[in-house]
């Protein structure tokens, strides 16, 4: 089996088994009891709290740990706003193509009397500080950028971003689930007041994911309950995912310079095969992009059909389309960058991880060309493109 299917989840590394493994074990104990079993716990959280904090450059105190990604968003969207409100600042700012975590977020908060602003994305997919600057007005509490997007991999210059944010007094906060592990995080040098991260993205367990939120933020907790982490989020900690996160971004990050120099030659060869496929293109920028991201749009292609063709060649793939999820909708990111609804339905995202090498790629290559191929032939519309009753959206 090939999984090209990072951006989705990865693979649980033996570093972060070998974490949590104690903690499902031996060291069961509830980090609140006070004897020595519970406070073994207890010293495992902090200790993981510590590496996270070093990862990105932050303080242990301004780690709190969630169930993941969602979570860690919808709390800093629903902290900002309050934050906000009470300063009657009721203006948030994020961009078309966010992580549904935070778009459907900020579709509640606008039933709640918040104001949002969705910056355009261009065709790169890229957002500039210019655009946030023109976009902030004296009533905005928040700017949520994403630092790389999850369907096309681009990267926004989110140092930038956080130094206009800065500027104007507006607290900013940033996605990092797809970039930690692959790109640098630094929350002082890069501005950032609020930062999620999701664990099951970067070789950790599903189920855990950061808060990073600058001193001075206060978070309004989503959970009530005990008084673990602080009193802002209540429930009995899930000891042994937090240490297995731990260990994962501390080995993602100490990796990190040599898997993105690898990962970043295998995607070019990936896309430069993919390429030749006629009628198809690449979605988003194509060097500021993540390290192992691949995207692209075939003409004439349904996305499901194409991923079922290649699960059966033993490929694993995503399609940028939601249809999986129960609708027929194509992807908002796609639609963000621009993409006609008929070439947005046939997008395929492969996502490489570290076990990928150039026999894999090239695989890869072969199974993707034979099935659109495959799929064309049988294809009504692309009768129509072939015919000319339907003109072509891409060159040849
Ligand atoms: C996966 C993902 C999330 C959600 O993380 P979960 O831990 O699965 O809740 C949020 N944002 C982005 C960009 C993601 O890729």
């Amino acid at each position: 089996m090939i999984y090209a299917d990072n951006a989705a989840t990865t693979r649980l590394s033996k570093t972060a088994l070998d974490a949590m493994l104690p903690y499902l074990t031996e060291e069961y104990g509830n980090p609140s009891s006070l004897y020595a079993l519970g406070q073994r716990a207890k010293e495992g959280i902090e200790a993981a709290r510590a590496t996270i904090a070093r990862c990105i450059g932050a303080a242990p105190g301004e780690i709190w740990f969630t169930s993941g990604g969602s979570e860690a968003d919808n709390q800093a969207l629903r902290s900002a706003a309050a934050i906000g409100a009470r300063q009657g600042k009721r203006h948030l700012i994020s961009t078309a193509f966010e992580h549904h975590a935070v778009l459907h977020t900020l579709e509640q908060l606008e039933g709640e009397g918040f104001e949002v602003t969705l910056l355009d994305v261009h065709e790169n997919g890229i957002v500039t500080p210019e655009q946030v600057a023109a976009a902030i007005r004296p009533d905005t509490a928040l700017v949520s950028v994403m630092y790389a997007n999850n369907e096309i991999g681009t990267i926004q210059p989110i140092a930038a971003i956080g130094a206009v944010c800065r500027e104007r007094g507006v607290l900013f906060h940033t996605d990092a689930v797809q970039a930690a592990g692959h790109l640098p995080i630094n929350v002082v040098t890069q501005n950032i007041d609020l930062l999620s991260l999701s664990a099951h993205k970067f070789h950790g367990p599903k189920g855990i994911g950061v808060l990073y939120a600058r001193r001075g933020v206060p978070l309004r907790p989503l959970i009530c309950g005990g008084a673990q982490e602080r009193g802002k989020r209540g429930g009995t900690e899930n000891v042994a995912a937090i240490a297995g996160m731990a260990a994962a971004l501390d080995a993602a990050c100490a990796g990190m310079e040599q898997n993105a120099k690898k990962l970043t030659a295998l995607r070019d060869r990936l896309i430069e095969g993919l390429e030749r496929i006629p009628y198809g293109q690449l979605n988003g920028d194509r060097q500021r992009r993540l390290p192992g991201n691949v995207n692209f749009c075939f003409e004439g292609i349904e996305g499901e059909s194409m991923l079922l063709l290649l699960d059966d060649a033993g490929i694993c793939a995503s399609s940028g389309s939601a249809c999986t999820s129960g609708s027929l909708d194509p992807s908002h990111v796609l639609l963000a960058i621009g993409r006609p609804h008929e070439v947005a339905h046939g997008s395929l995202r492969l996502t490489l991880g570290e076990d990928a090498d150039e026999e894999m790629v090239d695989e890869i290559i072969r199974a993707v060309t034979g099935t659109v191929t495959q799929l064309r032939g049988m294809s009504p519309f692309w009768r129509d493109l072939e015919t000319g009753r339907r003109t072509h959206v891409f060159a040849k």
